[in-house]
């Protein structure tokens, strides 16, 4: 995603001699941008990610007029936790900031959306900003708008090694050698195998989400109707999240695994169990679960405090990294991609 966002700002910037190297496929599910949907929200725990996300909304608007129509499906966004928990801290940045959201009672959050458990002692913000986008019919856009522009996609060929120049940078690739003047290293969790030493600590953690199906009208767990939500508990690993139902698949769910020892993201990932899914869907559903339609897995590149860098590489000055990750970076990837182009603009030849 921040691949492409990059190549379409950098190319709409007057760019044009723009190759974007992929090792793998388009659509590949071995990173972290696969997958149907994702939430887009400008609830956040800190000022600086709601000012963010509203400026991601109007740079999502700019991506949808360009790429030929809407790509985010709007819906009410419901964030919710307990009192004196980590939820607090999103009530303090949220309210206040300018951004449409509202703070309601338990007893309307739980008239409104009755397919969701919530506790007494819940504290709940709607959040109108939010929506969710059509994640994969995006970088499908992406990409055939980039190939529309004369943008050139080389799949199946990885960089494998990067060499100061000087005026210029070399990159071995799998398909042979190039030279740039710019490169933008967007790599997601295989970061710090371009990169190289000198990059802050980022971990790689593995995510299993599941698609469930619940004893619900079709039309209650759509878009429109059912949320976005995410409920926010008191420690860092107790952070819930779903989506509607889109595509037939059923009703996304998933904890995010914030912490624990790192993996690697060029390893095959054991069976995934259904027992952690069903028990969280039977936590978190407040209607009976009909069962697990699917699962899947995806890579989250956690930085220490969930930001997101656009930065220039510490030893090599014609070279931007990218590390907008934490879980949460999909939203931004249309200011993510504004942000590393201009870096790489400001590069001089
Ligand atoms: C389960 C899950 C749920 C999420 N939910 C949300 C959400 O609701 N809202 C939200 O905003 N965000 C969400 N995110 C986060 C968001 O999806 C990611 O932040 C974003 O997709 C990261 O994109 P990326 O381009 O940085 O990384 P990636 O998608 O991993 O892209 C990196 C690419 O680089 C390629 N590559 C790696 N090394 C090389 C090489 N040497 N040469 C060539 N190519 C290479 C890889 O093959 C890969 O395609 C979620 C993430 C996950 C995993």
């Amino acid at each position: 995603m921040h691949g492409l966002c990059t190549a379409f700002a950098l190319r709409r910037a007057g760019l044009r001699r723009l190759a974007v190297l992929e090792a793998h496929g388009p659509g590949h599910d071995r990173g972290s941008s696969h997958g149907l949907t994702r939430i887009t929200r400008s609830s956040y725990h800190e000022p600086r990610f709601v000012r963010l996300a509203i400026e991601a909304h109007r740079a999502w608007s700019a991506l949808e007029s360009a790429l030929g129509g809407a790509l985010r499906v709007p819906t009410p966004g419901l964030f919710f936790g307990p009192r004196g928990g980590r939820f607090d801290a999103y009530l303090a940045a949220t309210l206040g900031s300018g951004a449409a959201v509202e703070q309601i009672a338990v007893a309307q959050a739980r008239h409104r959306f009755p397919l969701l458990r919530l506790a007494d002692d819940d504290r709940v913000l709607i959040d109108h900003t939010a929506a969710m986008v059509l994640a994969a019919e995006t970088m499908s856009r992406l990409r055939s708008w980039l190939q529309a522009n004369g943008v050139e996609l080389r799949w199946h060929s990885a960089a494998t090694q990067l060499r100061d120049g000087g005026r210029t940078m070399q990159v071995e690739t799998t398909g042979g050698s190039l030279q740039a003047r710019r490169v933008v290293l967007a790599t997601g969790p295989w970061l710090d195998r371009l990169a190289g030493a000198g990059l802050p600590g980022l971990l790689v953690l593995r995510q299993t989400i599941g698609y469930f199906d619940l004893d619900a009208p079709a039309a209650a767990t759509r878009a429109g109707t059912f949320p976005v939500w995410a409920r926010i508990g008191r420690t860092a690993e107790e952070f819930d999240y779903g989506l509607p139902e889109h595509g037939g698949v059923g009703l996304k769910l998933a904890r995010h695994r914030t912490a624990g020892a790192a993996d690697d993201p060029d390893a095959a990932a054991p069976p995934i169990d259904p027992a952690p899914l069903l028990a969280l869907a039977q936590q978190r559903f407040a209607v009976p679960v009909r069962g697990l339609q699917r699962a899947e897995r995806c890579l989250y590149t956690m930085s220490a405090d969930q930001d997101l860098r656009v930065e220039p590489h510490p030893r090599w000055p014609r070279v931007v990294t990218i590390a907008a990750c934490s879980g949460h970076g999909f939203k931004f990837g249309p200011v993510i991609g504004q942000q590393a182009a201009e870096r790489s603009l400001a590069i001089a030849d």
